[in-house]
């Protein structure tokens, strides 16, 4: 969709809410949906003479992370305020990062498993630790016009992560957000949940437009409320849209105005203006007398370095490397999280058919999660029972159909294979009966023998549909690998034994 006359130019600011019990430098609880204003404390509102302690968790987090990421992590890192009025922010500042962030200078792949673009390094300019202001809420009740603050959320430990303006297209943002959203899950850092708040994105945009001069382009806007991924997408396709028509009417440039903040509509899909960013200067930000530097050697990160476990991307290749199994089930399966990709190695395993064992994951599993809206650790059929299943199959004891009527019943009644085979009556029909079945079915239709051996094997499919009748447990492949090879056993028509 991507307009030729124009190049999107997109950078991102993602602030994450982290896992951790308490607040970034107070005791008080970070467990979400509590009653208003019950998980507050002097420390986290502000009172005079209250101490803030950091939290050594959040920074463990926060460095696991930065690893993750690539980032240089420096040896020093510090507090400092960032001042500035509101109703949810009681100190009237906010403790933040400013000018030595706890990381910087990292990057985060992302491709695209439709091929629309080819890999692409997005760097990382840095990410910080800060603490969350409180929540405000304004008119929610209808008829009361009044506005009522929520401080439960306050001090809750943030990590913002800022990326370089590498991205190019909206595709690509809510690529680099799902990319981002995933090591989140394995690093076990953040829950990423964006209905709950836990993971915020505002996006800056704008154009570079080739004119007679060489390149210009537009002034950059922020575009804030998108509570969605696809809403990202979404709101970067409007405002470059907007953007290059604006261009088109005033000519305005990047530096003719200032910094432009714009809200996201979701109802209407579009972005409309909000108040004039702030310059950092605004902020006044200094160093925070409370609290003393923090000092991370080397050895601590090399440290979390060694215990990282493996990520995406390493783990893509290794799965596909390791079980012969296609990049895009690779994809798949990865793109679901660590506890899938453990299931998929178990069944992989221990049914030996990592090929099998990755379809049956991506099509029946996955649709039945979807089907129930439950985890694959709700899954009530273990990897163990469906893999003696695709075991069987493999041994041509069980056809596709029957195998997906076998695991609907087990999902259904929580059986073992076993007693779903027998509650469905499937019996093992061996290898002699079926041949003998076969025999039986060559000899009473000479005419599929005739077709056959005048080249059209699809005649062969009327024996195997008269043998289902028969007996419904009959493994259709392997009748029809019998049938064949008893009709080439028979001299054809015209020929003399
Ligand atoms: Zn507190
Ligand atoms: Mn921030």
């Amino acid at each position: 969709m991507t307009s030729p006359d124009y190049e999107i130019v997109i950078g991102l600011e993602v602030h994450v809410q982290l896992k951790t019990v308490s607040k970034l430098f107070c005791g008080c609880s970070t467990e979400f949906g509590a009653e208003p204003n019950t998980q507050t404390c002097p420390v986290c509102t502000g009172l005079p003479g209250a101490l803030p302690v950091l939290n050594g968790q959040a920074m463990e987090l926060s460095l696991r992370t930065a690893v993750a990421l690539n980032c240089e992590i420096p040896r020093l890192t510090k507090w400092d305020r960032k001042n500035y009025y509101y109703p949810d922010l009681p100190k009237g500042y906010q403790i933040s990062q400013f000018d030595l962030p706890m990381s910087q200078y990292g990057w985060l792949m992302i491709s695209d498993p439709e091929g629309e673009f080819e890999e692409r390094k997005i760097r990382i300019i840095r990410a910080h630790l800060e603490e969350d202001a409180g929540k405000s809420m304004h008119d929610e009740e209808a008829g009361i016009a009044d506005s009522r603050i929520d401080l439960n959320r306050t001090g809750t430990p943030l990590l913002e992560i800022v990326s370089e303006p590498d991205i190019r297209s909206p595709r690509q943002a809510r690529i680099f957000l799902t990319e981002l959203k995933l090591l989140l899950g394995y690093l076990d850092v953040s829950d990423c949940n964006m209905q709950e708040g836990s993971l915020r994105v505002d996006a800056n945009i704008n154009l570079h437009i080739p004119d007679q001069e060489g390149m210009i382009a537009t002034p950059i806007v922020e575009v804030k409320n998108v509570n969605s991924f696809r809403a990202v997408e979404r709101a970067m396709h409007f405002e470059a849209e907007r953007q290059y028509e604006r261009w088109q009417q005033t000519g305005e440039r990047l530096g003719d105005v200032s910094k432009q903040t714009r809200g996201w509509d979701d109802q209407a899909q579009v972005t409309r203006a909000q108040r004039h960013k702030e310059e950092s200067s605004d902020y006044r930000y200094l160093p925070d007398p409370d609290l003393v530097p923090v000092i991370v050697p080397a050895e601590r990160v090399e440290l979390i370095r060694t215990q990282t476990g493996e990520l995406p991307a390493a783990l893509r290749d290794r799965l596909q490397q390791q079980y012969m199994i296609t990049a895009y089930t690779a994809d798949v399966i990865v793109n679901q999280g660590r506890p899938l990709v453990d299931y998929f190695v178990e069944l992989a395993e221990k049914s030996g058919n990592a090929v099998l064992a990755g379809n049956w994951i991506q099509q029946d599993v996955l649709r039945t999660l979807k089907e129930l809206e439950i985890s694959i650790e709700q899954f009530t059929v273990p990897a163990a029972s469906l893999a003696e299943l695709l075991t069987m199959m493999d041994a041509g004891q069980l056809d596709n159909s029957r195998g997906r009527d076998l695991l609907q019943a087990m999902i259904e009644s929580g059986d073992t294979l076993e007693q779903s085979v027998a509650r469905l009556g499937i019996e093992q029909v061996d290898d002699a009966a079926l041949e003998e079945l076969c025999r039986q079915l060559v000899e009473d239709n000479p005419h599929v023998v005739t077709d056959v051996q005048a080249g059209k094997q699809q005649a062969v499919g009327a024996l195997v549909g008269k043998a289902r009748q028969q007996n419904s447990n009959v493994n259709p492949a392997r009748i029809k690998e019998i049938c064949l090879e008893l009709i080439s056993q028979l001299p054809s028509a015209g020929e003399n034994p």
